[in-house]
């Protein structure tokens, strides 16, 4: 029924002679890249299209050489009322920010995402929880749309799928295949992820300095298996950009005596954290975010919290041992 579903969302894709494409707040390359090349292929279609993602964040740096990126208009720019909303790399309406309310106005709405919480909030979804990124999603819309991948859009495609699996560290049978396709374009896959996971400016090194200096290691949360976190406050960050701050938990989740590592980021110098959640293999923090109101995949998730540091804490440790 999943092939079905992608053949119904082509006829849908197909009819709309206007479409919005929303991607998730905070974004990453894996929904700016999905969300430009499917505005993209629109667009070549005859559509009118707009591609954008709730406030505050603007773009971040690291993406400003992805193509397409003249479909990207302000959330105060995107229309009222159009054929068709889609959303991309967003597993619950709520990750749309205050953009959620245009699923209501339009006159049909399609979640394309692979994240295993979603909550399939759109007329039609088509949720591939097996796929490594929505880019691979896309891919396979693409595939069966008839749509030939040309560089511009195996360069949005590749983004999405060299950050959502780690540099190629979580793959699975056919990950390398659809590499390969993609590089085959041309495109200079080696320049692509450097420019997105591997540039920083130098006052990155003193941030990861004091961040990392104090962070925790907690052997006996989490039912024994150990649990490792930070906590970024808002005057470590300052100055730093979102790719910065976003790193961070790559490096503390190489922590040997813990299964789960989180990041909690404080926002605006005030009781918001926005918490990274990771795992190694056996907990589901997809679940654990889950009870804590954010969502995820198995060992990649997250949430929002307000509260007092050390009480954000007892909680996650709670449904930790809960999970
Ligand atoms: P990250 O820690 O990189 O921000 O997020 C890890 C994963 O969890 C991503 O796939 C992201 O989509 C998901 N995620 C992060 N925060 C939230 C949240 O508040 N709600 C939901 N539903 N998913 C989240
Ligand atoms: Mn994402
Ligand atoms: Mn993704």
């Amino acid at each position: 029924e999943a092939d079905e579903d992608m053949a119904r969302a082509i006829e849908m894709l197909e009819r709309a002679s206007s479409v919005t494409v929303l991607c998730h707040v905070q974004p990453d390359a894996d929904t700016i890249g999905s969300g430009l090349a499917l505005g993209s292929v629109l667009e070549r279609r005859g559509a009118t299209v707009q591609v954008a993602f709730a406030a505050p964040a603007s773009l971040p740096e690291s993406m400003d050489e992805l193509p397409g990126r003249h479909l990207l208009v302000g959330a105060d720019e995107v229309s009222e009322s159009v054929d068709l909303v889609v959303t991309v790399d967003a597993g619950s309406r709520g990750r749309l920010g205050s953009l959620g309310d245009r699923l209501d106005t339009a006159s049909a709405s399609l979640v394309i995402d692979h994240h295993r919480s979603n909550t399939r909030f759109g007329t039609l979804n088509v949720v591939h929880a097996s796929a490594e990124s929505t880019t691979a999603v896309i891919a396979r819309l693409f595939d069966r749309w008839g749509v030939e991948i040309d560089a511009d859009l195996a360069h949005l495609l590749f983004a999405g799928l060299v950050t959502d699996t780690g540099s190629f560290r979580w793959v699975r049978p056919g990950s390398h295949l659809l590499a390969e396709r993609l590089l085959a374009t041309g495109i200079d896959g080696a320049h692509i992820a450097r420019k997105l996971l591997d540039t920083h400016p130098f006052d990155w090194l003193p941030m990861l300095g004091s961040v990392l200096g104090s962070a925790s290691l907690l052997p006996d949360a989490a039912d024994g298996r150990g649990l490792v976190y930070a906590v970024i406050r808002s005057e470590d960050s300052a100055g730093l950009r979102s790719e910065e701050i976003e790193s961070v938990i790559d490096i503390v989740r190489t922590t040997s005596e813990a299964e789960v590592a989180a990041v909690l980021k404080q926002q605006d110098f005030g009781s918001v954290w926005v918490v990274s959640l990771r795992s190694k293999t056996e907990v589901d923090v997809s679940a654990v975010a889950c009870a804590l109101g954010g969502g995820g995949h198995r060992n990649a998730a997250g949430y929002t919290a307000t509260g007092d540091l050390p009480d954000v804490i007892d909680a996650l440790r709670e449904a930790l041992s809960a999970s």
